[in-house]
């Protein structure tokens, strides 16, 4: 059912919603874009007249346990959401110390339309991250309506974010407008996509890219290699990586890629040029050599000047731009320029070349909003795994759900 022709007046809508935000140890929310982008659903359906029941999960609760094999309820409560929920929604936000039981049960009972309650972490259940029908079960007796906006969760297999959806038939069950412009985002590179498409693709180890690789090769006209993935190609190429973090296992793999982008016509673009330093430090000594020149007591920490100009010109002249992954270790500021450099030509070719450009997920984002630039591009992704996992052409168990 699309969003929009969802029955709402007078319901109990339950929503998932992506409350999955870093919290530091004061109890602080040190990136609220989740809890932002997820507002917009929330206030349609309260202007719509629905009762709210929100549910999330937070960090892993199951796989982190108390020393006495308890959850820990207190650091994985979703209880400091609650003011910046409110403020984003501009309404208040009740919440339940449970998340299925008698307590979150007669909180539902009592909720007015207009109102929005929060329920307590998925995953104090066991049965969540199983997808256990028991728990959807219950978890679908609390709402008339699902809809399901935790695109971020989307690639998981669980109660919350896909069992549940079998208890509600289509005509009750949608996405809310975050996992719609999430998911029109990615059909817009995947479908027709304007060309040139060039995808840029970087961060620690070519083994978690392998299928987005695989991928692009069908679709992209142009692959630009960078962060420590391309040590593992500049290896496959025969050249000399020093100390740099590579995955000799992955060589292969490497080789048959550059292969099969030869005879797909796909250009694969590896740096030129790598900023190397003495160790793995802010502070360390650094200079620029060679691609595939790198000596033994030197590691690769970003991509060089030189690699940053082609990468660039290839950039402005592309009119549908993927991003996945930094050029470099981009957290250390004295090895954050090639990513910064990139993020910049990203922007440039989206304001002056009408390019599209999508951020997909997790370090690219935070690179995006590092250089300052997060609004300068066309889209940027609120899912790491799942992204990848739906640009590699995979369908999401989130999704699948709600279509089915
Ligand atoms: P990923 O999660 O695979 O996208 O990888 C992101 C991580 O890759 C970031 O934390 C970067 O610091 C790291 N990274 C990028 N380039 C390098 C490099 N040259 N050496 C070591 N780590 C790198």
């Amino acid at each position: 059912m699309k969003f929009e022709e969802l029955d709402v007046k007078g319901k109990t809508a339950l929503v998932r919603v992506d409350f999955n935000v870093p919290i530091d140890e004061d109890g602080k929310i040190t990136d609220d874009t989740r809890i932002e982008k997820a507002a917009p659903t929330i206030q349609y359906l309260l202007e719509k007249g629905a009762a709210l029941v929100l549910m999330s999960h937070l960090g892993r609760p199951q796989q982190e346990k108390l020393p006495d094999g308890t959850v820990d309820k207190e650091q994985f409560s979703l209880r400091p959401v609650i003011t910046t929920l409110e403020d984003h929604i501009g309404c208040q936000v009740e919440f339940v110390e449970d998340t299925i039981g008698e307590e979150a049960k007669a909180a539902v009972k009592a909720l007015q339309p207009g109102h929005v309650l929060l329920l307590e972490n998925t995953r104090f259940y066991a049965g969540e991250e199983k997808g256990d029908e028991d728990l959807a079960k219950a978890m679908a007796a609390l709402g008339d309506v699902y809809v399901n906006d935790a695109f971020g969760a989307a690639h998981r297999e669980h109660a919350s974010t896909a069992t549940v959806a079998k208890f509600f038939p289509s005509e009750k069950k949608s996405f809310g407008y975050l996992m719609g412009a999430e998911l029109a985002g990615a059909e817009k590179l995947l479908d027709n996509p304007a060309r040139p498409v060039t995808a840029i693709v970087g961060g620690a180890k070519v083994s978690d890219k392998i299928q987005l690789l695989e991928k692009l090769l069908d679709f992209a006209d142009h692959i630009i290699i960078g962060g420590a993935m391309a040590y593992t190609f500049s290896l496959a190429q025969g050249g000399k990586v020093g100390n740099s973090l590579v995955e000799r296992d992955k060589v292969d793999t490497a080789k048959q890629l550059l292969e099969k982008a030869k005879a797909k016509n796909t250009e694969i673009h590896l740096p030129v040029d790598t900023v190397v330093g003495k160790e793995f430090s802010n502070e360390t000594p650094s200079k620029v050599v060679a691609a595939g020149a790198i000596e033994d007591g030197w590691e690769g920490l970003d991509i060089g000047p030189d690699s940053v100009a082609r990468f660039s010109r290839i950039i402005a002249e592309s009119k549908s731009i993927l991003w996945n992954g930094p050029m470099g270790v981009f957290e250390m500021k004295n090895f954050a320029k090639g990513t910064n450099a990139i993020a910049a030509a990203v922007a440039k070719a989206t304001k002056e070349n009408g390019a599209y450009s999508l951020i997909g997920g997790g370090d690219s984002v935070s690179a995006v909003n590092q250089a300052g630039l997060a609004d300068q591009v066309s889209f940027v992704s609120t899912g790491g795994g799942a992204m990848l996992e739906l640009l590699e052409g995979k369908e999401l168990p989130g999704i699948a759900a709600i279509r089915s």
